[in-house]
Formats: C-alpha cells, structure tokens, sequence
C-alpha cells in the first residue's frame, strides 16, 4: 500500500485491534459502572477508537473532544501545540483522556496539565497502541490495547501527512 512518497505493509488486522478494542471497554464498563466519565477524544488520530469503544461502553458517557498536532511526516516534533478543544465543563467529573497511540508521551503529557486546570474529579489514559521505547516522559497508561515497538504506523484514524487514516487495519512504513 503506498501513500505519497511511502510504502506501508499490513501489521495489526481489525479483528486484533476490535478485540483490544473491547477489552478497553470491558474495562471500562466495570472501573465506571455508576459513573458517568467524559471521554475527551484526542483529534485527529483517535476518532475511530472513541466511536468504535463507544459503541462497546453500556455506562452512561459523555464524549468531548480536543485537537492537538505533534507528528511532522514520520517524526514527532515533540513539540505539542493545542489547536482547539474542550467545551465541557469537567469540574468534578471522571475524564478518561482517549489517544490513538502514545509514542514520545509529549502529548498526553501536555494534555493531562490541561485538564487538571479544569479540576476533574479522577484522569485515566486509555490509548489503543503503545511503543514503549519511544517514551520520554513518564505516563501511565491505565487502559493499554497493544504494545508496538517504535514503527511508524498508518490507518484506523492514524496518517501520513493526512492520509490513510480510513483503513480498518493498521500498516507499518516498509523498511
Ligand atoms: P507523542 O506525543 O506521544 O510522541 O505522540 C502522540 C501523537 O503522535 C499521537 O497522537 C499521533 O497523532 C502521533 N503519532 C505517534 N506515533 C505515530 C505513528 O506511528 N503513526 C502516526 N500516524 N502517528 C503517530
């Protein structure tokens, strides 16, 4: 499969990843039975994941979402810069931050100081891919769906330079 200049070959079928996908979401159901969590879904690279795990979650939930940019090509900038986001009030609320994958942990990282000017009651990460020999800063992930090592990877909401985000399997850059 190419995208522009690039070539990526299959790496996590959909079946992997909508099974990661429902275990979040058993997990879930059960931490937040009687809650009603906030998830503030991280743009672009996370939408499929919040409606996928949304879908799957039979608590009562609320969904916000904000948008932030690190990636330049296939390299974090490291860098984050916050575009735009977080209408909801979150005071006192169970936020439950969604990413799509966390690679350097700048984002999060930046996000998680953010919300807690909003003073929420409780921050969880849940983030369906993980590459933890990228990471630069401490984070804990509370719901972890698959651990990569650090390839570049395209599809289910992630890109390169804006594309390929719509597969339902995800691919790695051919070395
Ligand atoms: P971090 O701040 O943890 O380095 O990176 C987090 C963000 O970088 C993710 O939300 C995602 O947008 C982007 N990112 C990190 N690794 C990859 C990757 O392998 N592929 C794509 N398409 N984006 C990535």
């Amino acid at each position: 499969m190419k995208i522009n200049d690039k070539s990526f070959v299959p790496y996590i079928e959909e079946k992997a990843i909508q099974e990661a996908v429902q275990d979040i979401a058993q997990a879930i159901n059960q931490d937040f039975a009687e809650r009603k969590p906030v998830l503030v879904t991280v743009l672009n690279g996370a939408f499929m994941f919040a409606s996928d795990l949304m879908k799957c979650l039979d608590i009562e939930v609320e969904i916000s979402f904000v948008k932030v940019k690190s990636y330049e090509g296939t390299q974090s900038s490291g860098k984050v810069k916050q575009l735009f986001g977080l209408d909801t009030p979150l005071e006192g609320k169970d936020v439950i931050l969604l990413e799509d994958i966390v690679d350097t942990g700048y984002t999060v990282q930046h996000l998680i100081k953010i919300l807690e000017e909003k003073k929420p009651a409780s921050i969880n990460i849940a983030s369906l891919l993980f590459k933890p020999d990228a990471l630069q800063v401490p984070v804990s992930l509370k719901y972890k769906g698959i651990e990569i090592p650090n390839k570049f990877v395209v599809g289910y909401g992630l890109d390169y330079d804006g594309y390929g985000r719509q597969y339902k399997d995800i691919y790695r850059l051919k070395e």
